[in-house]
């Protein structure tokens, strides 16, 4: 089979490309190594930025001014992200919420109230009658009748603190895994568990993609006019299986965040601030819990990218001490920790690579007709699938004619007589886990827990009603008695694992 463009990477970038491909009318497949939504996309802070983070200290005017290249860039994802920002939340209300962040202004350190008014009004600008940031400047005397802000350091020394709206994805993966089955629903081939082992030029100029079936074991080759290598903070591992000889392109970081339960008058606030070195540190509400995060550090995306390391998790203890000493939290506080590889686009002389969202066309570097997404975002994602798409169109005209593409979040058939599952503050009716496991592309048990019901992200992460999700759709997933044992016990070991909950037990 030929495809207009095959895709490498079903996380929330593949996805989007995959959504709007298949609108334009490009014959689009969609192939993922693992789950939809498994890889980076679940291991985010979950925020759909305002963009203020791209003005933040270090990136001072005098900086700017220093690197004009750079200040370019960060005013332009500023725009971007306000901009996307507002179209998100206009088009998909169901899967945001907003949040009212706090973030203080300490006196002799860099951002004196005009300077913070003046970047809210700038972001304000870039997007005239987008979603509100709601901002206001909170003078000492209302700092101190908030019960919350009297736990963060050095209050004396206070100038005023920031409040203003930014907006948190509720469950990013059913975002990806929405966008996955709307892509489908315009006619991409959409595979999950299906591993790109190379791809190499045939003489006909298209790509032969290998693949590996890791439902079956089999291996198969598919044809496609475009490969576009969406892996994330795999896509250079991708180019070096293949022996394709390219220049390496991304430069992972991994970012950590805790999860803990803090005192009642903290409930549904979310801080931003700066710590001690410059590095940024924020402590956003979770359900009942707050999770806080992130200290990057470069690091390549094997397995001990995608699981909090100790240390790490002492040093978050550490840095949420420093910033609220009024309520120290010791490692026992730590409910769960999870851990994710940043995909980054990689720059000479910046180990953390930098913030530049690119397409590169490898027909530069002898591989015409590849294409790779690099620093792609959680909160760009809609326009990393237009853009995509209007490079392609460049190169090859769609095999169908286009459709109008859907935002939508996808919601299951009504069943009131359905009976229900509950755990840990989420209820899941019995009707939706069996429709999920029979149209949305499960393997695992965990394919259902974290991706398609949010049992998962739950306070006690589901391990109280794994179980029973596991025999609810035992039947429609063939799992005998002996295979409902292992499934459970291999959500118990992934939980373990990345989520430092219960203990290794498989
Ligand atoms: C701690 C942390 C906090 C973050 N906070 C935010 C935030 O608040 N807001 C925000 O917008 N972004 C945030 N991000 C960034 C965001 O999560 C990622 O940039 C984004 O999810 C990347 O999506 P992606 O599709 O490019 O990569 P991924 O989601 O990683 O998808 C790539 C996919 O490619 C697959 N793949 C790899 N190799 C192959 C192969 N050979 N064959 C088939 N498939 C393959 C992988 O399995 C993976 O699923 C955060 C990231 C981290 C780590």
């Amino acid at each position: 089979m030929l495809f207009d463009v095959a895709i490498i990477g079903g996380g929330i970038t593949g996805a989007s490309a995959a959504n709007h491909l298949a609108a334009a009318g490009f014959s689009t497949v969609l192939l993922e190594q693992s789950d939809f939504a498994s890889g980076t996309s679940s291991r985010s802070s979950r925020l759909q930025h305002c963009g203020l983070t791209y003005f933040s200290p270090g990136r001072s005017i005098w900086n700017f001014l220093r690197h004009p290249r750079m200040a370019f860039e960060h005013l332009e994802l500023a725009r971007r992200a306000m901009r996307d920002r507002s179209r998100f939340v206009t088009t998909t209300p169901e899967r945001v919420r907003a949040i009212r962040f706090h973030m203080p202004l300490y006196r002799h350190e860099g951002i004196p109230p005009w300077k913070a008014r003046l970047g809210f009004r700038l972001l304000e600008m870039m997007d005239r009658g987008g979603a509100p940031l709601d901002f206001e400047i909170l003078s000492t005397d209302r700092i101190i009748s908030t019960p919350a802000l009297n736990h963060l350091r050095d209050s004396e020394k206070l100038a005023g603190l920031v409040r203003f709206t930014e907006y948190q994805f509720d469950w990013p993966e059913r975002i990806c895994v929405d966008t996955v089955l709307n892509a489908h629903d315009l006619g991409a081939t959409v595979r999950n568990y299906t591993r790109v082992t190379s791809i190499g030029k045939c003489p006909d100029a298209s790509w032969r993609v290998d693949i590996l079936d890791l439902r079956t074991g089999l291996a198969e080759a598919l044809h496609a006019k475009i490969v576009l290598n969406a892996a994330g903070a795999w896509v250079d591992q991708v180019a070096g299986a293949s022996r394709l000889s390219l220049p390496r392109v991304n430069q992972g970081l991994k970012g950590t965040n805790v999860a803990v339960r803090l005192p009642l008058e903290f409930q549904g606030l979310a801080f931003e601030t700066a710590l001690e070195n410059g590095d940024p540190f924020y402590l956003i509400p979770w359900r009942d819990l707050h999770y806080f995060g992130p200290r990057d550090q470069p690091h390549d995306p094997d397995p001990a990218g995608f699981s909090a390391d100790e240390d790490t998790i002492l040093g978050l203890v550490r840095d949420f001490n420093s910033v609220f000493p009024g309520i120290p939290l010791s490692r026992e506080d730590v409910l769960y920790s999870w851990a994710g590889v940043r995909p980054r686009t990689a720059r000479p002389g910046h180990p953390d690579g930098c913030e530049a969202v690119l397409l590169h066309d490898m027909a530069g570097a002898g591989a015409p007709g590849y294409f790779i997404y690099t620093g792609g975002l959680l909160m760009t994602h809609r326009q990393a699938g237009v853009s995509i798409t209007d490079a392609l169109r460049r190169h090859i005209r769609p095999t169908n004619s286009s459709r109008p593409i859907s935002y939508a979040a996808r919601t299951f058939p009504p069943d009131k007589e359905s009976q229900t599952l509950s755990s840990g503050g989420e209820t899941v009716r019995l009707a939706d886990l069996r429709f999920a496991a029979e149209h949305e592309h499960v393997l695992n048990l965990d394919d259902l827990m974290f991706r398609r019901v949010p049992f998962g992200w739950s306070e006690g992460m589901g391990l109280d009603i794994a179980e029973a999700v596991a025999e609810a759709v035992s039947d429609i997933m063939g799992w005998s008695t002996a295979e409902v044992g292992y499934q459970v016990e291999r959500y118990k070991a992934h939980v373990a694992r990345d989520f430092g909950v219960g203990l290794p037990c498989i």
